[in-house]
């Protein structure tokens, strides 16, 4: 089986060796999709787990022990560039500075995919509905 899992770190779990015990000990093989990490506070990341399930549901009662909060994604987001007017409202509910003002005088928001969690809050708040979300 391969899923994508959120994972969610608190200040004091940033530093543990999670990676490296989740392919030593439970065999599974993953990618790092998206990354945002702050040693100052919730970090998160996107990976992409595959192994048997038996070694899946290990690896996560694994993270869950560590007070890691972990949560299938199962969901993309996308803007559609030929809609969005840079109005900004969306930056104002992105937690982890996906959507983001760069340079104020211009006042282009920009989207760094990497950083998305796929909350969804921007495809609520959008006037224009130029966040849209796809499923797998
Ligand atoms: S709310 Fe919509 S239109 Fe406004 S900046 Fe964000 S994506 Fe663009
Ligand atoms: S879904 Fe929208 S609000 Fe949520 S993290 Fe991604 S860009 Fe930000």
């Amino acid at each position: 089986m391969k899923k994508r899992i959120i994972l969610r770190f608190k200040k004091d779990t940033i530093d543990k060796p999670i990676v490296y015990r989740l392919v030593k000990d439970f065999n599974l093989v993953f990618n790092i999709l998206r990354a945002n990490i702050s040693p100052k506070a919730e970090s998160m990341m996107v990976i992409e787990v595959e192994g048997t399930e038996t070694n899946f549901k290990k690896g996560m009662k694994y993270l869950t022990g560590l007070d890691i909060d972990t949560e299938p994604m199962e969901q993309d987001i996308n803007r559609d560039e030929t809609k969005c007017v840079h109005c900004g409202v969306c930056t104002s509910v992105c937690a982890p500075e996906a959507l983001y003002i760069k340079d104020r005088k211009i006042m282009k928001v920009e989207f760094d995919y990497n950083r998305c969690v796929a909350c969804e809050l921007c495809v609520r708040v959008c006037p224009v509905k130029a966040m849209n979300v796809s499923f797998e």
